[in-house]
């Protein structure tokens, strides 16, 4: 917080600014200071470049500060973060938008999410919900529940395969938006859940 407050201080004439992707965007740079700001992100570990990836996920604060959370949010996306950190593999995937919320007030845009998840309770246990298909852009859509939720260690495994059906069915040069609304959410069913 202070690289990026000392960086707003030199370079954007002391300003930041917060997305709701929950990116920070650091107005006014001059083109000829991009190179400087960027090595300076980079020593800190904030310039990896995965916006719009899937390692840039929407999460809510969820149980771990929220008082009206049913699951955790955080550890779910770090969880996820992690299962996708390699940052080739986020390029070969693509645009892909996964958002989480921890409660049903949807603070995390789940619904809106191509990926959403959203954490529940279900008899003092933590599960999630998956919905696939959602989002916010000009052709807006909610996410599709997908059948019964996961336990948070199993959330991964699961974007994991969602993920990999869609590399497998893919047209050339098809996100995984317009993959989803051409293939409908069948095949990520059976993926999901044919073994079960
Ligand atoms: S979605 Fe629920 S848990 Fe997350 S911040 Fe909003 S109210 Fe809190």
């Amino acid at each position: 917080m202070r690289t990026v407050a000392d960086l707003a201080l030199r370079h954007a004439f002391d300003e930041i600014r917060v997305s709701h992707h929950q990116n920070l965007v650091l107005p006014h740079v001059r083109r000829d200071d991009l190179f400087a700001v960027w090595k300076i992100l980079n020593a800190a570990g904030l310039a990896a470049s995965n916006i719009g990836l899937a390692g840039d996920i929407i999460a809510c604060p969820g149980l771990d500060y929220c008082s009206l959370a049913t699951a955790r949010s955080i550890p779910i996306a770090q969880s996820i973060s992690r299962r996708f950190a390699d940052l080739n593999r986020q390029h070969e995937i693509g645009p892909l938008r996964i958002n989480i919320s921890g409660c049903i007030n949807a603070c995390g845009h789940h619904h809106v999410g191509h990926i959403g998840i959203l954490g529940l309770d279900k008899k003092g246990e933590e599960y999630y919900q998956i919905t696939l298909g959602g989002s916010s852009s000009e052709n807006a859509s909610f996410g599709t529940i997908l059948g019964p939720g996961f336990a948070g260690e199993d959330v991964p495994d699961a974007i994991e395969k969602i993920v990999n059906t869609y590399l497998a069915r893919r047209q050339p040069g098809e996100e995984f938006l317009s993959a989803y609304r051409r293939l409908g959410p069948q095949p990520f069913k059976e993926a999901l859940y044919a073994a079960a």
